[in-house]
């Protein structure tokens, strides 16, 4: 960088070369880069331009923003499985209410007699589950003075021992069959 020295005001100024613009300029101070505000300001820019190539800022960003995009996507997800797992134990839980209350309904039904609530309640096959079926099909014989009767294994509902004959039958033939009958061969 030529440097011309000359005295000003008991200073020694020198004359510089701007390293942004080429101009010549006069300082107090070697080591002055720039001939002004602008020049020194486009420096800075030049610079921090440098500094972002050597360290490969951008890309360093890029991933970072990558990373922080995937990061927030993992927390979204983790939000959205923690309400998908909230609804399901809701749920379940009305679930498991709703059935209680059915099923205190049923009992609170059997308890005063009622057929079908003790079928229900009742083991599949059960004597107490077959002593309600026939009450629950005589019941609708009464109520709508059908003309079929209900014969469950060929056992009549309206035979003596309806129930025992029909588990007897299911033990020894192995399966139940029911169908129904005009009431003039009762
Ligand atoms: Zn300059």
């Amino acid at each position: 960088m030529p440097t011309q020295i000359g005295m000003k005001g008991g200073y020694i100024i020198r004359t510089l070369i701007c390293t942004i613009c080429n101009q010549s300029f006069e300082s107090k101070h070697s080591n002055n880069k720039y001939c002004s505000d602008e020049c020194r300001n486009q420096g800075r820019k030049n610079r921090r331009k440098n500094w972002e190539t050597e360290t490969n800022y951008k890309e360093k960003q890029r991933i970072n923003k990558t990373v922080q995009r995937q990061q927030k996507k993992e927390v979204q997800t983790a939000e959205e499985l923690e309400r998908i797992r909230l609804k399901k134990a809701e749920l379940k839980q009305r679930t498991e209410k709703q059935r209680d209350q059915r099923n205190n309904e049923l009992e609170i039904k059997a308890k005063n007699g009622d057929p079908e609530a003790r079928m229900s309640l009742a083991k599949p096959n059960s004597k107490e589950y077959w002593e309600a079926y026939q009450e629950s099909e005589i019941d609708y014989y009464n109520k709508w003075n059908t003309k079929t009767i209900r014969l469950i294994n060929e056992v009549s509902i309206f035979e003596e021992n309806f129930v025992e004959k029909v588990l007897e039958s299911i033990k020894v033939e192995g399966r139940i069959y029911g169908r129904l009958i005009s009431q003039k061969h009762k």
